[in-house]
Parts: C-alpha cells; structure tokens; sequence
C-alpha cells in the first residue's frame, strides 16, 4: 500500500483502501470525501433548514467528535442557523466523567456551546446507582445499557428542547443503524424499525426531530477520520459495555461486509425502501403523552418512568 498513490488527487500517497469503492485514498482526499459525504447525506434527507438550531449529542467518543467537527463547518455556511452541543451524564464513575472533560475540551476548541444533563439531576438517579440496586434485588430482566438507552434517549429530547434545537443530530454510523435493523428484528419488534430514519417525522410537538448525518458512513470511517483530525477521544470502553446481542451482529455484518464489500450499504438502502410500508403499519400506533412526566410516548406510562416506578417499589 505504501507505494500506492491517491486515486483522486493522484499526487499524495494513499493510505487507506477504501474496499466497497475501489478508491485508494490519501489522508487529506478521505477526509474531504467524508466531509462531502456526510453534506450529501444531508441533502438526501432533507436533514437541515438554513435557520435551524441544531444540537449535537456529543459523548466524547470518536464518533460523536467527527460529527461535532463537521457540523461545525457546515454550520459555518449557514449564518442563520446554530450549533449548540449537548452530553449526557449517565453517572458512570470512571467512564463518563472522563469524556465528559473531553467532550467539554473539544467543544471549547470548537468555540461551540456546551450544555450538560444528568441523570441524577433528572432522574434522581445515576445508572450506577441503577445497577446497584437491580442487582440487589435480582428482579431486573434489563441490561444496564437497555436502562442507559431508554433514560439517555428521554434525557436527549429533553436537553435539545432545553436548548430550544429543531433538530436533534446524533453521531449513529452505518454499522449502528444496520445493526440496529437486526436487533429490532431478532428482539420481535419488526415495526420499530420505521422509527429509526435518517429525519425523523414531526410526530409530535414536544419531540426533537432526530437527524443522522452519519447514516451513510461506515464506523471505520469515522474512527478514522476522528484519528486524522487528530481529535481527543475518549477510547476506554463503558464498564457495562456488554450487550451481547448488539456485538454478535456486529461480528456477523464485519464478517460478511469483509467477504462480501459493500453489502451493509445494501441493507440500509433495502431497508430504506420498504420503510414506509413499515410505516404504515406502525401509524397505527399513535403516539401520546406519558401519564406520569407527560413526555411523548406510545404507551399510557412512558418506559423511562416504568423504570423509575419499578426503582422505587423496589
Ligand atoms: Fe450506556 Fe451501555 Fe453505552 Fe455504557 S455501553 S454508555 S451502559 S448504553
Ligand atoms: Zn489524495
Ligand atoms: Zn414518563
């Protein structure tokens, strides 16, 4: 590879193969090829409004980072619109106040707002404080991270509307979104596909429309793209990082993406075209407010406040 010139520039020397196009590029014409990516992604979508106020969920991991710098100069093209960064503090000691500094040191680089959640703050409770006492009591059939994700997504359309964004952008690669189609399927919850889109609807007033600039980007690219820019990261793994069944998809599609380059494409852009139909059938489950915090949800009580009932029964 190291004598292998850039297959755009044809000037520089390459540095990585990109498998599913055939490109070889040098570090400079990759960065800029995911840079035009993701603004093409945007585009597709119709993701941005030239006057949005926009809040990036930064966790001060390498995903996240990437997504954080390159709205940073989109944003810059749009006088009109704002960029405001938002991160939640789970409570997980040793992990998240860690990149909790680093995602508040990127931000200052960046000259971009910061605005902090916690779950203690909202909830009353930190995810360790969680862990401990389900593992007391034994009855829990939810994994810290199916807890972390129900609170955090709660807490995230909370935090945007705190910050008064129209949209709500989170750094979900390729891999995660594909992934995310398999475990909805393997978990017998087919119609919750529809629900994960690149835009999400305006469904209701009181949640943030969701966008996801990295819907088309494979994980080795941001990661990568986070190594060139030279960005601090956050690369120690959460303690509670251990959802089975999300890493064996993750192995399964590396697997077969490796054999077969390009196929994860294939699956988002399959699953994309039948989303409506998807859709259709999921409309029927309307969405209404949570009897008890009133935020929206499709159920009487929303799962955020089911967990924290069962905690305090408990
Ligand atoms: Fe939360 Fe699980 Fe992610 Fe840790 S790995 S931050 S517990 S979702
Ligand atoms: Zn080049
Ligand atoms: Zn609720």
């Amino acid at each position: 590879m190291s004598n292998d010139v850039c297959s755009v520039c044809k000037r520089r020397e390459a540095f990585f193969f990109r498998q599913y196009s055939g490109e070889k590029l040098c570090r400079r014409c990759f960065a800029k090829s995911i840079e035009r990516r993701v603004r093409a992604t945007i585009a597709k979508y119709d993701m941005l409004e030239y006057d949005d106020r926009i809040a990036v969920a930064v966790s001060g991991g390498k995903d996240s980072s990437s997504l954080l710098q390159i709205l940073t100069g989109i944003e810059q093209n749009y006088p009109k619109a704002s960029l405001v960064a938002v991160t939640i503090d789970e409570g997980i000691r040793g992990y998240r106040d860690e990149a909790l500094e680093i995602a508040a040191g990127n931000c200052k680089k960046l000259g971009i707002e910061h605005y902090v959640v916690s779950f203690k703050k909202l909830y009353g409770y930190t995810l360790d404080d969680i862990v401990k006492h389900t593992k007391r009591d034994g009855k829990s059939k939810l994994t810290p991270c199916a807890y972390c994700g129900i609170l955090r997504r709660k807490a995230l359309n909370i935090a945007s509307r705190d910050v008064k964004a129209d949209k709500l952008a989170t750094a979900h690669t390729l891999d995660d979104e594909t992934q995310t189609i398999f475990l909805n399927i393997l978990h017998g919850d087919p119609l919750r596909i529809a629900r994960e889109k690149p835009l999400t609807d305006k469904v209701h007033p009181k949640l943030v429309q969701r966008i996801k600039p990295f819907c088309e980007i494979p994980e080795k690219e941001t990661t990568l793209y986070a190594y060139i820019k030279r960005m601090e990261i956050q690369d120690t793994p959460c303690p509670y990082a251990s959802e089975a069944l999300r890493n064996d998809i993750r192995l399964f599609l590396s697997r077969i993406e490796e054999k077969h380059a390009g196929i994860t494409f294939t699956i988002f852009r399959s699953i994309e075209r039948i989303k409506p139909a998807i859709a259709e059938v999921e409309r029927k489950e309307r969405l209404n407010e949570c009897n008890r915090c009133g935020e929206p949800t499709t159920e009487e009580i929303c799962q955020a406040c089911q967990i924290l009932h069962e905690l305090e029964v408990s």
